[in-house]
């Protein structure tokens, strides 16, 4: 008998006879049977949340909700190995990620969020009247409402955590939904909150699919007050136009065709590895990840070179095998649609430098979903291999003979999320910085987060920001308060 996953709707789990297969994309085996929300489930869920609001959750202080924060963290610790093992089973992801990783960040965006709350600041100004008086004005921050999260499967509980734990820190309460394809860690979590005694209701978990299942119903109800989604550029198209009706706010973090530029003067072993890094990093399903790879002429062969033995070295393997570095793609349908990328690639006029093919390992895992880490160059700028989010280990690489050039090229793109500069030269690398058409940009580093810091993109790649204060600013909603003193 598969586990089930059940829903975690007002502090109960609640099944469901609809049900989907959660598969191991390492060899197709079944991880669980989920429990798909239906419109009625989303309701119940979204009546539990705005009950919740409604009692002690929506007037607490903040150093007692922040303590509630804490409480989950210690949870997802005490589980620790559950947990990574919920996300090598959804994902097939190296356990060594998932332990070094995923799990860990899950735990200090709980903490994070915790401590930012407290110290928290509003403005406050004097103002002075016509007769010479004064007034006072003070903000205070006061909660959205109910929070619609929506997450994808790529990074899983790290994504999820990312939404849940800065809008239970602002006194929201919460329906969330992990993707389809990785339902287990969000599971988990429900299985901790409810383990520790959060007030139900505070927080829901509902399992199921898109467009015309749960995420829709979550994004279409009236008693959702905001949304933060995660994934797919398009899908944060369809739920823009779902929400329009209701102008209900929104946070997308979206998609990304990120370039990594690599000047002459580079620390050329640094960059490789570092490219090879923000190429093929959770086998290329980082939004993050370089799929465009622009290379100062001068050492583009040797660069090229360089990658490709080094790509080939990477090992795709079992999740619990220590020496693995690649894990499959997350899905058959994710894997046939970069394997069309790799036919594509061709027929635009691609050289494959290494890859480009789905490997056969004469084992369980051709059962899975895998493919090669995969090397291209030799297309031009037009080519829809360099203009369309492939979200596979694949990445391009192409020469350039200026830095105006390099700019130009990297920023060509309907996406902006993050680029990637590998340079010596401080001037050049701050001066080429703060020209990406980017939200986020690396020198001489990749994925180094500090969950301070502002995180989104521009364009394509999302609207809003996440992070820090701004999270603050999302999550939170100010009434402005004018007294004449
Ligand atoms: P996806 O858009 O297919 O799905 C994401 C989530 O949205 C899932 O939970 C899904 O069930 C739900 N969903 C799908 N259609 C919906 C609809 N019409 N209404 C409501 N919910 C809906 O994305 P994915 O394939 O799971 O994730 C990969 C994508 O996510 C990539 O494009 C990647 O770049 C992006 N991503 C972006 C960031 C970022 O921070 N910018 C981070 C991770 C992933």
């Amino acid at each position: 008998m598969p586990k089930i996953i059940s829903n975690y709707i007002g502090g109960r789990f609640v099944d469901s006879n609809k049900r989907f297969r959660n598969v191991n994309p390492v060899d197709g085996g079944t991880v669980a049977e989920v429990c798909e929300a239906s419109a009625a489930d989303v309701d119940a869920a979204v009546q539990a949340a705005r009950a919740a609001m409604a009692g002690p959750w929506g007037r607490m202080p903040v150093a007692e909700r922040a303590q509630w924060l804490h409480r989950i963290a210690d949870g997802i610790e005490a589980r620790f190995e559950n947990f990574v093992a919920a996300e090598v089973a959804d994902t097939g992801r190296p356990v060594r990620q998932a332990r070094t990783l995923d799990v860990p960040r899950g735990i200090a965006n709980f903490r994070f969020f915790a401590d930012l709350i407290k110290t928290a600041h509003t403005e406050c100004f004097e103002t002075a009247t016509a007769s010479g008086e004064r007034a006072f004005n003070y903000t205070v921050r006061k909660p959205l409402g109910v929070i619609a999260a929506i997450s994808p499967w790529n990074l899983p509980i790290l994504l999820f955590s990312w939404k849940v734990a800065p809008a239970l820190a602002l006194g929201n309460a919460v329906v969330a939904k992990p993707s389809e394809e990785t339902p287990s860690s969000a599971a988990l979590l429900a299985e901790v909150a409810h383990e520790i005694g959060l007030p139900p209701g505070v927080f829901n978990v509902l399992h199921g699919f898109g467009s015309g299942s749960t995420g829709e119903f979550m994004t279409r109800h009236p008693g959702i007050d905001a949304v933060t989604f995660t994934g797919e550029s398009r899908t944060g198209a369809a739920i823009m136009k779902t929400v329009a009706d209701g102008v209900k706010d929104i946070s997308f973090e979206l998609g990304g065709k990120n370039a990594a530029i690599v000047f002459a003067d580079a620390d050329f072993d640094k960059a490789v590895d570092g490219v090879v890094r923000s190429s093929f990093t959770n086998s290329g399903q980082v939004c993050l990840c370089s799929e465009r790879v622009l290379v100062h002429r001068s050492i583009f062969d040797r660069f090229v070179a360089a990658m490709k033995a080094k790509t080939e070295a990477l090992q795709l393997g079992f999740p619990m095998d220590e020496r693995t570095d690649i894990g499959p793609q997350i899905s058959k349908e994710h894997q046939a649609k970069v394997a069309a990328y790799f036919q594509l690639a061709r027929e635009e006029g691609a050289t494959v430098v290494t890859g480009g093919e789905i490997p056969r390992f004469g084992d369980a895992r051709d059962n899975g979903s895998w493919v090669r880490p995969t090397i291209w160059t030799g297309l031009p700028d037009s080519a829809r291999c360099l203009r369309e989010e492939v979200f596979g280990p694949v990445c391009h690489i192409a020469p350039f003979d200026t830095d105006e050039e390099a700019v130009a090229r990297a920023n060509d793109s309907d996406y902006g999320l993050a680029t990637a500069i590998w340079t010596q030269d401080i001037t050049r690398a701050h001066n080429i910085a703060q020209r990406m058409r980017s939200g986020l940009v690396w020198i001489n580093t990749w994925y180094l987060r500090d969950l301070r810091t502002p995180f989104g993109g521009v364009r394509m790649s999302g609207i809003g920001r996440e992070g820090g204060r701004h999270s603050l600013d999302f999550y939170s909603e100010t009434t402005n308060i004018c007294v004449k003193l």
